[in-house]
C-alpha cells in the first residue's frame, strides 16, 4: 500500500513530465515556425534574385530542394511555380517539361494545375514542339472553367492568344480575347482582364488593318489599366497605336507618339517583343522621311532585342529594314548582306509557320475530334433520357391502356347487361301478358308445342273461354272486364301444379298445357277450374255478377302422333262444343280417335258433355 509520501512523489513527477512535454511541444512548434519562415524567406529571395543573378538563384534553389520534405503544401507549390519559371528563364526548357510532367497529373487542383500548364506552353513553345504546346495550352484552355484564379485565367487565354497569333489565327484570338474580357471577380481581376483583353484586341486589329477598330480598343485597355495603375500596359497600347499611325502612312504622328511612348518604357519592357516591334516600326517612319540615320538607329536596336531574345518574326523584319535602308544610303553590298540574311531568316520562318500550322491543325482535328466524342456522349446521353422518358411513357401509356380497357370492359359489361336487361325485358313482354301475367299466346304455344313434340308421352291440352264475356264489358264496363280476366287467371292458376302452363290465347280465351297427365286428370283439373270461376266473388270489382267459362279438352296417350296443331284444333272443337251445349261445362274432344274418357258431369245439374 502506498504511503503518502510516496503519493505525492508521483505526483510531482508527473507534473514534472507534463510541463516538459508542454514545454517540448511548443519548443518543437516554434523550431517548425522558424524553419517555415526560413523556407519562405529563401524562396522570396530566389524569386527576387532571379533575374539578376541566375547562378546563385540556380545554386539557393537546389539548397532549397533538399528541404522538399519539410515543406507545406503551399511552400511546394510556391516552389515548383518558382522552379518552373526559373527553368524557363534560364532557358532550361526540356528540363522545366521534364520537372513539370513529374508531379501535374496528381494535381488536381484546377488553379494550380493552370499555372503548370501555362509554364509547360511557354517552354514547349520555346523547343518548337508546336504540337505539344498547342495540346498543353487546350488542356488549360478545357479546366478554365473550374479557374477562379484571375490571373491564371488571364495567363491560359494570354497563351492561346499568343500561339494562334503567330500562324495568323485571328478570329480564333479575338475569341479568346472576347472569354478574356468577360472573366469575372474582384474589381481589380475585371479592370486586369479588360486591360490585357482591349490590348490584344487592339494589337490584332492593328495586324488586321482595322485602325478605326483598333483605336476603339486602344481607348478601352488605357482606361482599364490606368485604373489599376498598369502604366506599363498602357504604353505598349500607345506604341501599338503608335505602329497603327505608322502603318497608315501617318509617320510624323507616328513618330512623336512612338517616341513618347519609348521613352516611358520601363526597363522591363525595353528587351521585349513589344519594344522591338516599335523601334522597327520607328526606323520604317524615319526611312519614309528621308531620316536615314534615325531610321538605321532604330532598325538596329529593333534587331538587336529581336535577335537577343530570339524573336525570329521580328528578327527577320527588322532585317529587311535595314536592307532597305542601306540601299537608301547607297550601301547596296551592306543592303544585300542584309536582304540575304532576311531572306534566310524569312525561311526558317516559314518553316516555322508551316510547322505551327500543321501542328495546329492536327491539334485542331484532334480538339474537334475530342469535341466530337463530347458531343456524341451527349447525345447519348440525351438519346437515353429520351428512351427513359418514352419508357416512362409507355409504361403510363400501358396504364392508361389498361385503365382504357377496364373502362371499355366496364362499358361493354354495363351495355350487355343493360341488352340482357332489355332482352329480359323484351323477353317478359313478349312471353308475359300484361293484363293477366300469364303467358301471351306466342310464348304459350312454343313451349306447349316443344313439349307436345319433344316428349312421347300423356299431354292434355285445356282451352277455355268466358261465358258471355262481352256483356259484362257491355254492362258493367271494360274495366270491371279487365278486372274479372286477371281474377279469372289467379284463380285458375291456384288450380294447377308447378309443371303446367298457362296462357292467354287472345281477349277473354285461355289455355292449360298439363304434361305428363292423362285425359282424366286433365278432366277433372278442368272442372275445378270451372268451379272455382263460378265461385269468384266479383264485389271487390264494384259490381256483383255470376261469371262463368267453357272448357275443351283434348289430349294425347303414349304412341300418339305428336302433332301439335292437330291438338290445339281438337281442343278448340271440343270448347267450340262446350259453348254449343250450353256453356260453363267441360267437354273433352273425341276427334282425334282418343279412347273413352271418364265423363263426369260438367255442370252442376246437367249431363256429361264428352264431344261426339
Ligand atoms: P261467348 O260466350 O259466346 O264467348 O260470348 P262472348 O261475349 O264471351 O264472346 P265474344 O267473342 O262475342 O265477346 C268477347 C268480348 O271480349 C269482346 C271483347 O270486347 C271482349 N274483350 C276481349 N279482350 C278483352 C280485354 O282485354 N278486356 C276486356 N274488358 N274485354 C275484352
Ligand atoms: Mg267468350
Ligand atoms: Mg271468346
Amino acid at each position: 500500500m502506498a504511503t503518502k509520501s510516496s503519493r505525492d512523489r508521483a505526483l510531482l513527477q508527473f507534473f514534472v513530465v507534463v510541463v516538459f512535454l508542454f514545454f517540448a511541444g511548443g519548443f518543437l512548434s516554434i523550431v517548425r515556425a522558424s524553419e517555415s519562415d526560413e523556407v519562405e524567406k529563401s524562396l522570396k529571395h530566389v524569386q527576387q534574385i532571379s533575374t539578376s543573378n541566375q547562378q546563385l538563384a540556380s545554386k539557393e534553389l537546389e539548397e532549397l530542394q533538399a528541404q522538399q520534405d519539410k515543406f507545406t503544401p503551399a511552400q511546394l507549390l510556391h516552389f515548383r511555380l518558382i522552379k518552373a519559371s526559373l527553368l524557363a528563364l534560364f532557358g532550361k526548357h526540356q528540363e522545366n517539361i521534364s520537372f513539370i510532367n513529374g508531379f501535374l497529373n496528381s494535381e488536381d487542383e484546377a488553379n494550380t494545375k493552370s499555372k503548370f500548364l501555362y509554364q509547360l506552353t511557354i517552354s514547349y513553345l520555346a523547343l518548337g514542339e508546336y504540337e505539344s504546346a498547342l495540346n498543353t495550352m487546350n488542356q488549360g484552355i478545357a479546366i478554365l472553367p473550374k479557374v477562379t484564379d484571375a490571373i491564371a485565367q488571364i495567363d491560359t487565354l494570354q497563351s492561346a492568344i499568343d500561339l494562334h497569333n503567330s500562324i495568323h489565327a485571328y478570329q480564333e484570338s479575338l475569341e479568346y480575347a472576347q472569354r478574356m474580357f468577360d472573366i469575372q471577380g474582384s474589381k481589380l481581376d475585371i479592370s486586369a482582364a479588360k486591360c490585357i483583353a482591349s490590348a490584344d484586341r487592339a494589337d490584332i486589329y492593328v495586324m488586321l488593318k482595322q485602325s478605326s477598330v483598333a483605336n476603339d480598343h486602344i481607348k478601352t485597355a488605357i482606361e482599364a489599366c490606368d485604373a489599376i495603375n498598369w502604366h506599363y500596359i498602357s504604353l505598349i497600347v500607345e506604341s501599338i497605336g503608335a505602329i497603327d499611325l505608322i502603318e497608315n502612312h501617318h509617320y510624323q504622328n507616328g513618330i512623336d507618339a512612338g517616341l513618347t511612348a519609348l521613352k516611358a518604357f520601363p526597363e522591363s519592357i525595353l528587351n521585349t517583343k513589344d519594344a522591338t516591334r516599335l523601334e522597327e516600326s520607328l526606323a520604317t517612319a524615319y526611312l519614309h522621311r528621308g531620316k536615314l540615320e534615325e531610321a538605321e538607329h532604330f532598325a538596329l536596336m529593333a534587331y538587336k532585342t529581336a535577335d537577343s531574345q530570339k524573336l525570329a518574326q521580328q528578327t527577320e523584319k527588322s532585317l529587311e529594314t535595314l536592307a532597305l535602308i542601306k540601299r537608301a544610303q547607297g550601301q547596296y553590298a551592306s543592303a544585300l548582306d542584309y536582304a540575304e540574311k532576311a531572306i534566310e531568316k524569312k525561311n526558317a520562318l516559314l518553316d516555322e509557320e508551316l510547322q505551327k500550322n500543321i501542328a495546329y491543325q492536327r491539334v485542331k482535328f484532334n480538339v474537334q475530334d475530342q469535341s466530337n466524342q463530347v458531343t456524341m456522349l451527349e447525345r447519348q446521353n440525351k438519346i437515353l433520357a429520351i428512351e427513359k422518358q418514352l419508357e416512362k411513357k409507355n409504361s403510363e401509356n400501358l396504364t392508361l391502356i389498361i385503365a382504357l380497357a377496364f373502362i371499355v370492359s366496364a362499358a361493354l359489361g354495363l351495355y350487355v347487361w343493360k341488352v340482357t336487361l332489355q332482352k329480359n325485358v323484351f323477353r317478359i313482354k313478349t312471353q308475359i301478358d300484361a293484363l293477366t301475367r300469364i303467358s301471351t299466346r306466342d310464348h304459350f304455344l312454343s313451349c306447349t308445342e316443344e313439349i307436345v313434340e319433344a316428349h312421347n308421352q300423356f299431354v292434355s291440352l285445356i282451352l277455355f273461354d268466358m261465358d258471355f264475356f262481352k256483356r259484362i264489358n257491355d254492362n258493367h264496363g271494360h274495366a270491371v272486364g279487365d278486372w274479372v280476366l286477371l281474377a279469372v287467371c289467379q284463380t285458375v292458376s291456384t288450380q294447377l301444379r308447378s309443371g303446367d302452363l298457362f296462357g292467354r290465347l287472345g281477349g277473354e280465351e285461355f289455355a292449360i298445357c298439363l304434361p305428363d297427365t292423362d285425359v282424366t286428370t286433365a278432366w277433372q283439373i278442368a272442372q275445378r277450374c270451372r268451379a272455382a270461376i263460378e265461385k269468384i266473388n266479383t264485389e271487390p270489382s264494384g259490381v256483383q255478377f255470376p261469371l262463368s267459362a267453357s272448357f275443351g279438352i283434348a289430349y294425347l296417350g303414349l304412341n300418339d302422333d305428336r302433332n301439335f296443331p292437330a291438338l290445339l284444333e281438337a281442343a278448340d272443337k271440343a270448347l267450340y262444343q262446350a259453348k254449343a251445349e250450353g256453356r260453363n261445362c267441360v267437354v273433352v274432344s273425341k276427334s282425334m280417335g282418343l279412347p273413352e274418357t271418364p265423363t263426369p258431369t260438367t255442370k252442376a245439374n246437367e249431363s256429361s258433355s264428352i264431344a261426339a
